[in-house]
C-alpha cells in the first residue's frame, strides 16, 4: 500500500504522517527531511531551503528513486511525505512503482487555509538535534524551550521566516495546487480539512486507509 501525503507547508502533514506510519506500520520517506539531511553536508541545498525554494524537481525525484531503488528496494507500503509535489515527479513514481507491479494506492490532500498556516508556522519549534515537531500553542514540549525525545533546545526553523513562507506558499500555489487538480482527475484524491484538532484529522485519514484495504 502507497500512500501519497500532500499539503501547504504547516497543514500537519508531519505530525499525521508519523501517526499513520506507527498505526499502519508504514514506512515514512519525508522528502523534507532528505533534503535537510542533504543539506547539512551541500550549501547549495542548504540555501535553497532556508530561502522556502525548492530544490529542482527531477533532482529530488532521482534521489528518491535511486533511494528505493537501491537501499530499500524491498519496502512494500510506504507514506510519501512532501513529494511529489510536481505533476512530474508524481508521474515518475507511478511510472516507477508500476514497473515493479505497484501503484500509488491513496492520495491525501490535508487542507489548510495560508492564513491558518502563517499562524501555526509562527508557534512552530523544532528540536535542533533530533528535528522532532513542537508547536507551542498546540503541541508543546513538557519542559519549556527543550525536547522531549532528547533535552535539546527547541529553535524556528530557518524555512519558517515570514519571507521564506511567502516563497513556500508560492511554489505550493504555483506546483503543488496543479498536481492535488490532476490527482483529483485521476479519481484518486480525498480532501481531508486539515483546520481540526490533531485526534479529528487522524481518524478520518485512519478510516480513508482503512477503507483502502478493505476493498
Ligand atoms: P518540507 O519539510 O516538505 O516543507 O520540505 C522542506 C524543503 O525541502 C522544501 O522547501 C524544498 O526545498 C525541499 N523539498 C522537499 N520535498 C521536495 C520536492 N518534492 N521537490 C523539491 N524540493 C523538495
Amino acid at each position: 500500500m502507497n500512500i501519497v501525503l500532500l499539503g501547504s507547508p504547516a497543514s500537519g502533514k508531519g505530525t499525521q504522517a508519523n501517526l499513520l506510519c506507527e498505526k499502519f506500520n508504514l514506512y515514512h520517506l519525508s522528502t523534507g527531511d532528505v533534503s535537510r539531511k542533504l543539506a547539512e553536508t551541500d550549501q547549495r541545498i542548504k540555501e535553497i531551503i532556508d530561502s522556502g525554494k525548492l530544490i529542482p524537481a527531477e533532482e529530488i525525484t532521482m534521489h528518491v528513486i535511486n533511494f528505493l531503488t537501491n537501499e530499500k528496494s524491498d519496502l512494500k507500503d510506504i507514506l510519501f511525505e512532501g513529494f511529489p509535489r510536481f505533476i512530474t515527479q508524481y508521474e515518475a513514481l507511478d511510472n516507477f512503482l508500476k514497473n515493479k507491479g505497484d501503484d500509488i494506492d491513496l492520495v491525501i490532500s490535508l487542507e489548510v487555509s495560508q492564513e491558518e498556516a502563517v499562524k501555526r508556522i509562527s508557534s512552530r519549534r523544532v528540536c535542533s538535534n533530533c528535528g522532532e515537531n513542537f508547536n507551542i500553542l498546540t503541541k508543546p514540549s513538557k519542559t519549556d524551550g527543550k525536547c522531549d525525545k532528547c533535552g535539546s533546545g527547541l529553535i524556528q526553523r530557518a524555512d519558517d521566516s515570514e519571507e521564506s513562507v511567502k516563497v513556500r506558499f508560492e511554489y505550493y500555489k504555483n506546483n503543488t495546487k496543479g498536481l492535488i487538480d490532476y490527482v483529483d482527475r485521476l479519481g484518486k484524491l480525498t480532501k481531508v480539512n486539515g483546520e481540526r484538532s490533531i485526534d479529528e484529522i487522524q481518524k478520518d485519514l485512519v478510516s480513508a486507509i482503512e477503507k483502502l484495504r478493505n476493498e
